[in-house]
């Protein structure tokens, strides 16, 4: 064995759990790093308080000698938590957080110095930020980015650091960020829904899009995941033979928790609890070392802050651990993958849940308004969905044979379907303003009775109706949440502002009343929307058929997913919806395919090495003991060894096999590389990374795979799956 792997191993078996200590009541933790509402209240004025719950809730702008008050109370808050810095927190392209901090230290001269903390440091700010994706968008307008401050974000106290939670923009106002969009896109749905919630109550002048994240990912002793190069480098194993037991077991589903992972959940929720993230739930997910951890749901906005924070707060509170934190999506080959389950709805200021039935007629005219638009929605825009989800990472559970597939659909239950065939069916042939209303909304009216017991549940779908809820659940566990609701959010805005077109044409042209002209609008988008749907098994081959047959997309691969970013029909979406301009959509659909093709570069090195220097060295040096225990059996037998050598010899053979393949292969990679290297079309160098570099990582793992299996164990340099899967 190697000593890194022998090491990694006497290190993991004699880690003890640290033990937290929670004096505490969970609830008076709660939010005490955060500049909320009660801390607000208590260091700011009235005005700079009621200016700041203005633009929260109605979005209205600071004036900036108020932001100078807002920031003098927020550094005294800071300073009594024990902050030295602040920072513009925001969220570049990258997919992880940006941060540079500054002290509020300041010199006035005479050898004196104060804090200092001015409202056009809270504001804005200039970061050197050359080094984040950006698309072109910078050369193009040779225009230097700025941070913004996002009040509708609350800032926190990480560690000893003020956050000031920012939109990342360039000086010609493009987004270079992950935050911009998505505020433009719950502007939209805002603005869209209230629209159409005025047929039905007069008072609602606001609706929140609402996010509840559910965030998997698997925990590895980090002395094992610091003895393999590939966990190190790409954050997966490239290489690997399944153990003996996997999941097969189903032991670990629901399980009790592990003690040392039991004591990084407690430590995490305290840290989540500080700094306002409403974590609840926690549980062991299907995969061994395998968990989940899922918060109360919030504004969109403010949960994909937070969940941006949690992640990097894993890795922090891991570390004190001695864990790591794997957030891809398919860290180990034959075991179940990890997502990131976006549990989505619409709720108004006055208090509903738009997406949850009703109990009077008109409330469930309403829900079924919400509901159908939205299954209308992701029929007309399936593929725009699959591109808000697409990376390299996730192409390993969308585009294989695990949960969901790349096919989206939608599911939403028995009860819900008989509900809309029944409506479908209410009346045949054309609109017509003379229809009784009546038998409708009786129909309508039936809902909340067969919705008390909606208990059915299909996990195989990546778009499924929850009871009060979408749960969109093909995000990627590694992702940033904000491309899926941007995407989301921007598609059910355009379709409720359609609605609300077609609706009023009927009132106004054809003089129908309100309610018949929503229905009749809506029966017709159930016919249009007929081929989203889907109750069955969303892994079965019989479904990839029945998609194809229905027109669906099944873009099981980044470069071929993406391109629906950049369709026309994409542009002029979010260019109706002023969300992104044809110079975003772009930038964004270059930076990801370059990240793309970046991500197999890197993982098409890492595994050559492994391969070249780890694995052929190893199978070499084994090879050697078997030749000279053949050379000492022919000295013994003489002509007769063969007798006793058989297996030997066939080893021998065997391994030379594997490392020809292994050679060649990888000469073969690296040849490919360089190929795909040398294109100056991004388009093309992501296909030919998807398709001429990425399919030689399986010849090369199949190869080692079996070497593992060969090789005498304590020979064998890499840590083993059973190893990094299962020790506790
Ligand atoms: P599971 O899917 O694991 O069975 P649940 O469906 O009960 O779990 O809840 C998952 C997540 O859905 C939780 O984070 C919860 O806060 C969130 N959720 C519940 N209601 C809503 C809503 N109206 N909008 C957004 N998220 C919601
Ligand atoms: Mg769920």
């Amino acid at each position: 064995m190697s000593t890194l792997r022998f090491n990694a191993i006497k290190e993991s078996l004699h880690r003890k759990p640290v033990y937290i200590e929670e004096n505490d009541r969970r609830s008076e933790l709660f939010g005490k790093n955060v500049f909320n509402e009660a801390a607000m209240r208590q260091f700011l004025a009235k005005d700079a308080y009621e200016s700041v719950m203005d633009a929260v809730q109605n979005g209205t702008k600071i004036e900036r000698v108020v932001a100078d008050h807002i920031s003098a109370g927020m550094k005294e808050w800071a300073i009594t938590k024990g902050a030295t810095h602040y920072t513009h927190w925001f969220q570049p392209l990258t997919g992880a957080t940006a941060e540079k901090h500054d002290s509020f230290f300041e010199t006035i001269g005479g050898g004196l110095a104060i804090e200092k903390f001015g409202g056009s440091q809270l504001v804005q700010q200039e970061p050197d930020a050359s080094s984040f994706p950006n698309g072109g968008i910078r050369n193009t307008f040779e225009a230097r980015g700025y941070t913004a401050w996002d009040p509708t974000s609350p800032a926190f106290i990480y560690g000893t650091t003020l956050c000031i939670p920012t939109v990342f923009v360039a000086y010609t106002g493009e987004a270079l960020d992950y935050k911009t969009p998505l505020l433009r896109a719950l502007q939209a749905i805002d603005n869209a829904a209230v629209a159409v919630c005025k047929y039905f109550d007069k008072n609602v002048k606001k609706v929140n899009a609402s996010l509840g994240w559910e965030q998997e990912y698997f925990l590895v002793d980090s002395a094992l995941a610091y003895s393999r190069p590939d966990i190190v480098l790409t954050g997966r194993t490239l290489l690997g033979h399944s153990p003996a037991k996997g999941q097969q077991l189903d032991d670990h589903y629901f399980g009790s928790i592990p003690v040392r992972a039991l004591s990084f959940m407690r430590d995490l929720e305290t840290e989540c609890m500080l700094l306002g993230i409403p974590v609840k739930t926690r549980h062991n997910e299907v995969a061994p070392n395998q968990f989940e951890l899922a918060p109360i749901y919030d504004e969109a906005n403010l949960a994909v802050d937070h969940n941006s924070l949690l992640m990097d707060l894993m890795d922090k509170v891991a570390d004190r651990h001695n864990f790591k934190v794997l957030f891809h999506e398919k860290p180990f080959a034959g075991v179940n993958g990890s997502g990131k389950h976006n549990n989505w709805s619409l709720g108004t200021n006055t208090g509903v849940n738009l997406l949850g039935p009703g109990k009077t007629p008109m409330s469930n005219l309403q829900f079924l308004t919400f509901f159908i638009n939205t299954i209308k929605a992701v029929n007309d825009n399936e593929e725009l969905l699959r591109a808000s989800i697409a990376s390299a990472s996730n192409d390993h559970r969308l585009g294989a044979n695990e949960a969901p597939p790349a096919i989206i659909s939608v599911f939403i239950g028995d009860q819900l379907t008989n509900v809309l065939n029944e409506l479908e069916n209410v009346t045949t042939g054309k609109l017509s303003p003379q229809e009784k209303t009546d038998l409708k909304l009786n129909v309508v009216g039936k809902i909340p009775d067969v919705l008390l017991d909606n208990t059915d549940r299909n996990r195989t779908s990546p778009f499924a109706f929850t009871g009060n809820k979408f749960e969109f659940r093909a995000v990627g566990s590694k992702a940033n949440c904000a491309n899926a609701m941007t995407v989301l959010n921007s598609i059910v805005a355009k379709q409720l502002i359609d609605f609300k077109k077609e609706v009023d044409l009927l009132i106004d042209k054809k003089g129908m009343k309100k309610d018949d002209a929503i229905f009749n609008v809506l029966r017709e988008y159930i016919k249009k929307s007929k081929n989203i749907l889907f109750e069955g098994n969303g892994y079965g081959e019989a479904w990839h058929k029945e998609a194809k047959k229905r027109g669906l997309s099944n873009n099981k691969t980044t470069p071929e997913a993406l391109k629906a970013r950049i369709s026309k029909k994409s542009l002029a979406l979010f260019e109706e919806l002023g969300v992104m301009n044809k110079v975003e959509s772009e930038a964004r659909y270059e930076i990801e395919m370059e990240e793309y093709a970046l991500r197999i570069q890197i993982e098409g090195r890492v595994l050559g090495d492994i391969a070249r220097n780890h694995i052929v060295p190893t199978a070499v040096k084994y090879q050697n003991v078997l030749i000279e225990n053949v050379k000492g059996l022919k000295e013994i037998y003489g002509s007769s060894y063969k007798k006793y050598a058989a297996e030997q010899l066939n080893l021998i053979e065997e391994i030379s096999g594997h490392i020809a393949t292994i050679n060649a292969t990888v000469t073969k990679l690296i040849n490919e590389r360089r190929k795909a290297n040398a294109l100056m079309d991004i388009d093309k160098k992501a296909h030919d990374y998807c398709n001429k570099v990425k399919p030689l990582f399986d010849e090369i793992r199949y190869s080692c795979d079996k070497l593992e299996l060969l090789v005498d164990d304590e020979l064998w340099p890499l840590t083993k799956y059973r190893e990094l899967l299962f020790t506790r």
